[in-house]
């Protein structure tokens, strides 16, 4: 049979494994195969030669048991009602493994922001929020940034919401720019909360960071800042990344600002002066001990996990290994860290942002960084102990603590 890459069947499949494992109430995994609300929108937008183009949007809201539904919003040319439905079941395991009061959504837009103008793409985020706005509010979903959304996008999709509330509602989405409330540390804080848990992973492996070789898949917000801070925070030395154009490789290691040059002018981190170019596919099997794929889902597949040389896989992307390439990795003792631990520190000081501008307190950035190692520690320790009790992978470990607590509370309810 040929690998199933639908993604909403891939989580469904991860779902049912760990069931089995902890033993889940069939009527407890009945109510968590199925997102809660599906919304799907048409949204015509005026584009800058006079005429109206209709884009396809969706906003899933996968469950609120532990609270509103959070999660991000893409803008992808490839974007599916099945990949948003599988993003959204991974946010509400995401908000679940780190523990924050919130359950979990995604939206998606169908369209290249690449081949868009500013002003188009302003236009396209103001009707998004026009079309979703009765499903999402402060206390009842709240969006964020993802793949291909910026800050920028943020504000504008806030302050459309606020027009149509007609009162201040920054709580309503996060990742927000700081001029309008968005929160200190919010920027790398999904590379930082993974490195954060590739601290914990490397005590577990009992690998010396500080000589660690590390590959990074995607120069996107998780990609870049992972790029940063892997070498500020461990002295690891990266060796290559890439873009969806191609990669750049050299053993004596890249250099952030360099990269971010070479990113500017030549649109690709590809022809970076002195590296061999690779492409996408050469970059998941090098020779390191650290392997990051930060860019999209089904990147490690049957066809390639046997290939794979690193020790540890932290995936920083949502959804970058197949259950085939999950099982070959595990038989050939791979330690992989699953998307929804090691890149929820995003959501985590999404979070936080929330929380402040429901109270109105600010913090500093040296507070959210602390509370963000807390509570990726935790969430890696809780994560680690599930490994040794149930004696499964990290990933089916993570569902296992996610899954119990959003069970919990919907048992609590009175939802079963
Ligand atoms: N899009 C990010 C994720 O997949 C962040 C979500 C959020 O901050 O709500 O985790």
């Amino acid at each position: 049979m040929a690998e199933d890459l639908d993604p909403f069947d891939i989580a469904l499949q991860q779902l049912n494994k760990a069931a089995k494992v902890m033993k889940l109430d069939e009527q407890a995994l009945k109510l968590l195969s199925q997102p809660m609300k599906i919304l799907q929108v048409s949204i015509p937008v005026r584009m800058d030669n006079g005429k109206t183009e209709v884009f396809t949007g969706f906003r899933v809201r996968y469950n609120n048991a532990r609270g509103p539904a959070k999660g991000g919003i893409r803008f992808h040319p490839e974007e599916s009602l099945s990949t948003v439905k599988a993003l959204a079941a991974w946010m509400t395991w995401k908000t679940a493994v780190v523990d924050i009061p919130l359950g979990g959504g995604k939206g998606g837009v169908i369209c290249d922001p690449r081949k868009m103008s500013t002003g188009e793409l302003e236009r396209l985020s103001r009707g998004y929020i026009k079309a979703v706005a009765d499903l999402i509010g402060p206390e009842k979903d709240v969006p964020a940034p993802d793949v291909y959304t910026t800050p920028q996008i943020m504000a504008w999709m806030m302050d459309e919401y606020e027009n149509i509330v007609r009162h201040s509602a920054p709580g309503v989405i996060t990742g927000k720019p700081i001029e309008n409330g968005g929160s200190l540390g919010r920027g790398d804080a999904t590379a930082r909360g993974g490195m954060y848990v590739l601290r914990e992973a490397a005590k577990r492996t009992g690998m010396d960071l500080s000589k660690a070789k590390v590959a990074i898949q995607g120069f996107g917000n998780a990609g870049q800042f992972a790029v940063k801070l892997v070498k500020e925070l461990y002295g690891s030395r990266v060796v290559a990344v890439s873009d969806t154009r191609g990669g750049a490789y050299l053993e004596d290691g890249l250099d952030f600002d360099k990269l971010m040059e070479q990113k500017k002018s030549k649109g690709t981190v590809q022809g970076y002066p002195g590296s061999k170019p690779i492409t996408n596919e050469e970059l998941l099997e090098l020779d390191v001990d650290v392997l990051i794929p930060a860019a999209i889902e089904n990147q490690l597949t049957s066809r390639n996990a046997a290939n794979v040389k690193a020790k540890v896989v932290l995936e920083l992307a949502n959804g970058p290994t197949t259950p085939e390439a999950d099982d070959i990795l595990h038989k050939n003792k791979v330690l992989l860290v699953p998307d929804f631990l090691a890149n929820a520190g995003g959501v985590t000081v999404s979070y936080y942002e929330w929380v402040q501008n429901q109270t109105g307190d600010y913090w500093e950035e040296e507070e959210v960084h602390k509370k963000l190692d807390k509570k990726m520690t935790e969430a890696s320790k809780a994560v680690f102990s599930a490994v040794d009790q149930y004696k499964v992978e990290p990933r089916t470990a993570a569902y296992v603590v996610s899954v119990k607590r959003v069970a919990d509370a919907m048992k609590l309810r009175g939802l079963y």
